[in-house]
């Protein structure tokens, strides 16, 4: 909880612990079983369990089941599924307000007996009438002067099914001219002839919330009972019954917060049936669903969505937050974890005309600043695929991919040259056929050939056919009103996209980046290895149609605008003579240099930072990536950091002090701490290991304990390296020096 400024919440758990008034903090999560948990509930279940948590209390889980015709044991599971999949676990087993029936009869015979609850026969409309108005008191039933015994009996009869629907109700006994409305002889229990799930026939009446919920929370012991602010009100009535029944000295009290309301989608379970019932979706779990099951299917980690919850934080006035946030959490949440790989959208055929045979290209599936390793190979050969959309043939200004003048890199690979545009009978362009270069191959690049951006590939033959589900906001409007308002393309279906094979042969995860496209998941039902198929969590930058209107935000400022490689956008001339410096002069990729000449703030930042240390590439990459993700949340003034400072971090990084993992790990800390990065580095013990006698005997370990593996590798499977390597470095916890680990690796291994 250090470093982060508390919730109103938390600090009134704090005062009431630190003023003896509860031993253990116990909350409860009390959802309706009558649909899926939406996004909405994760906030609930965020701040319940986590505020739990956080005090080593515990929080429980109950099904507020006093409604027995919406009710259903499918929506008992899910909420339960949804709950898990956050990551909490709730105390003991799952509570159901129905287990309290018995308890809650009592409780309720108990005010009857004070005078203080009756049984009023009056009808729906004319107990309408006498409540009277905001401005006006109302007016007591002439029931309620019943005694008690015929009180007593007539809720016995009621309890027994002997009266109809509607034919009685238990009112308690209140103030009729309370300014509080809710507090006007307020309903206890009514009939309903209906079937419980749970419950069965027993009863032929139901509690009300205002009556269940403060002593089902009583019940279990529950110390702050957190609701959202439409219950402000109820508030009252909850102290009323406890306090009239003398329910003391622990007892809880509520607290309220605002609900979380998200723009484009509707957020209540019962909006969100509709959808389901009128097949506007597939099902509860349909990826465009705000639901947590929804969100699960998409892709959505439970970190991205925990982090949201977190950065929207909890305030006492209602809002509307921008999906983009939503959206941000979960791309901020796989940059740094999830392979990038190649996927081909909508291919467009590529003959090199003078490339003879084929070979294996290895590529990282992490790039270089990612604390992740492992590759793979790609195959390569004459015949290729790319996207329609990486070829132009009039092309706008600022286009930097294929065109029959412009070269472009075929990412990790060659670069080509647009040699002959062969179109159907209608114009279409159907076939490229281009040559590259042969020395121009990434990593080795002696061409001296200037390329704007590199694009995404995939060898023809071994390419694998892929479905890619392309999903976007189920409303096209804001705040939706009805199906009117769904956005009628929020579902599009790529039958036949091409992705490298080793996403399918290899499966190094379930969730991806296709390069320049977005992040994906492997659909975890309709998913087969005959068939893969894909959902698109979401773009690698925010959507454009956002952009032009923001809606206010709670907490932190929208996600600001991210610049991608090979965007149409031209650039003016001071961009561009950057970029040619960048690129010219400091060997930057086109890439990073396109990011930064973009960025007016990103490139001055860079620009101080490199004045202080010559590392052009080291400190361009950090900027691009880490310092740029954080001014995407917050203002340049508010950074941990100076540019010299990220400098300083560079230089160690130059001087082999520590490694580029460490690196990562220190820039964390300085933007937590505004700590000196020598400072961090120093008192954490991070300097890089290099010597080999600390080094030898962990490969020895790893050697020992990966037998099956060392027998793969010596047979030939070179790739495993890779794993050794990965394995060791895991083991000196990111400290190892990779090349030292490297050599040694295959040293021991050869
Ligand atoms: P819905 O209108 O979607 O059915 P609800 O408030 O009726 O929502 P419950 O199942 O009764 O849903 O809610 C369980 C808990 O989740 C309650 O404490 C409720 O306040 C909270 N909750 C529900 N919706 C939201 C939301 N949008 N933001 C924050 N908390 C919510
Ligand atoms: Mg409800």
């Amino acid at each position: 909880m250090e470093n982060k400024s508390k919730d109103f919440l938390r600090r009134i758990v704090e005062e009431d612990l630190n003023a003896g008034k509860y031993n253990e903090v116990v909350t409860r999560f009390p959802p309706e079983p009558n649909g899926f948990p939406h996004i909405g509930h994760a906030k609930s279940i965020a701040i319940n369990f986590g505020i739990a948590k956080d005090y080593q209390g515990h929080c429980n889980l109950r099904m507020d089941d006093t409604n027995p015709t919406t009710e259903d044991t499918q929506y008992v599971e899910a909420l339960k599924d949804a709950v898990q999949w956050l990551g909490f676990e709730w105390d003991k087993n799952v509570r159901y307000t129905s287990d309290y029936f018995p308890k809650l009869y009592a409780y309720a015979r108990e005010l009857i007996k004070m005078g203080k609850a009756y049984v009023d026969s009056t009808s729906e409309e004319e107990m309408r009438e006498l409540r009277g108005t905001v401005t006006e008191a109302g007016k007591r039933s002439k029931y309620a002067e019943r005694s008690v015994e015929e009180n007593l009996e007539l809720f016995e009869k009621m309890k027994k099914g002997e009266f109809k629907d509607g034919e009685h109700v238990l009112r308690a006994k209140i103030d009729m001219s309370a300014p509080n409305m809710k507090m006007r002889d307020p309903l206890l229990y009514r009939i309903r002839h209906a079937h419980h799930f749970r419950a069965g026939d027993e009863w032929a009446i139901y509690p009300m919330y205002d009556f269940a919920h403060c002593l089902s929370d009583y019940i279990e012991g529950v110390s702050h009972s957190i609701c959202t602010l439409e219950f402000e009100n109820n508030r009252d009535i909850y102290n009323w019954v406890l306090d009239t029944l003398g329910l003391k000295p622990i007892r809880p009290y509520q607290h309220e917060f605002a609900r979380l309301g998200i723009n484009y989608t509707v957020m209540s379970k019962r909006k969100l049936l509709e959808l389901v019932e009128g097949g506007q979706v597939n099902g509860w779990d349909d990826p465009r669903m705000p639901t947590i099951a929804g969100l699960r299917r998409r892709g959505y980690t439970p970190e991205s969505i925990l982090n949201f919850c977190d950065s929207i934080g909890v305030a006492k006035a209602n809002s509307m937050v921008d999906v983009a946030q939503l959206e941000f959490a979960i791309r901020d949440d796989l940059n740094t974890k999830v392979p990038r790989v190649m996927c081909v959208m909508n291919p467009l055929k590529v003959t090199i005309t003078n490339y003879e045979g084929s070979e294996e290209i290895e590529a990282p599936y992490y790039p270089h600043d990612v604390p992740k390793e492992g590759t793979r190979k790609l195959p390569f050969s004459k015949e290729i695929y790319i996207d329609q959309s990486d070829f132009s043939q009039n092309p706008e200004k600022g286009y930097f991919r294929l065109t029959p003048e412009q070269p472009v890199r075929l990412k990790y690979a060659y670069i080509i040259s647009c040699k002959e545009v062969i179109k159907d009978d209608k114009g279409n362009v159907v076939e490229i056929k281009a040559e590259y270069h042969p020395d121009s191959k990434s990593g080795k690049d002696t061409s001296g050939i200037k390329v704007k951006s590199a694009i995404q590939w995939v060898e023809s033959n071994i390419a694998k056919q892929i479905e890619v589900r392309l999903y976007d906001r189920l409303f096209k409007t804001e705040a939706p009103e009805s199906v009117e308002d769904l956005n009628p393309n929020s579902l599009k279906i790529i039958k036949d996209a091409l992705i490298e094979p080793a996403v399918i042969d290899e499966k190094p995860d379930v969730r991806f980046q296709f390069e320049r496209e977005g992040y994906f998941y492997a659909d975890p039902i309709d998913y087969t290895d005959e068939k893969p198929i894909f959902n698109k969590i979401v773009g690698l930058k925010e959507s454009s149609s956002k952009k032009k209107k923001a809606p206010k935000q709670t907490a932190k400022p929208q996600p600001k605008k991210v610049q991608i490689d090979g965007e149409v956008v031209p650039m003016t001339t001071e961009e561009q003579a950057l970029f040619d410096n960048y690129t010219n002069n400091l060997k930057l990729n086109s890439e990073v240099a396109n990011t930064l000449a973009r960025d007016a703030q990103l490139s001055a930042f860079y620009q101080e930072a490199l004045e202080a240390v010559n590392s052009p590439v080291g400190i361009a990459n950090i900027v691009t990536n880490d310092v740029a993700r954080e001014l995407k949340q917050k203002e340049l003034n508010e950074l941990n950091y100076t540019p010299k400072q990220i400098a300083e971090l560079m230089k160690m990084v130059d001087d082999e002090l520590i490694s580029t993992k460490i690196a990562k790990q220190v820039f964390e800390e300085m933007s937590k701490s505004g700590e000196e990065p020598t400072k961090i580095v120093e008192s954490k013990g991070l300097v890089q290991i290099s010597d080999p006698d600390i080094i030898l005997p962990i490969i020895d370990e790893v050697i020992a304990k990966n037998p099956e593996n060392v027998e793969k590798f010596r047979a030939g499977n070179t790739k495993l390296l890779g794993f050794f390597v990965g394995q060791v470095l895991k083991a000196t916890k990111g400290k190892g020096n990779p090349k030292v680990v490297n050599e040694l690796v295959a040293r021991q291994l050869g």
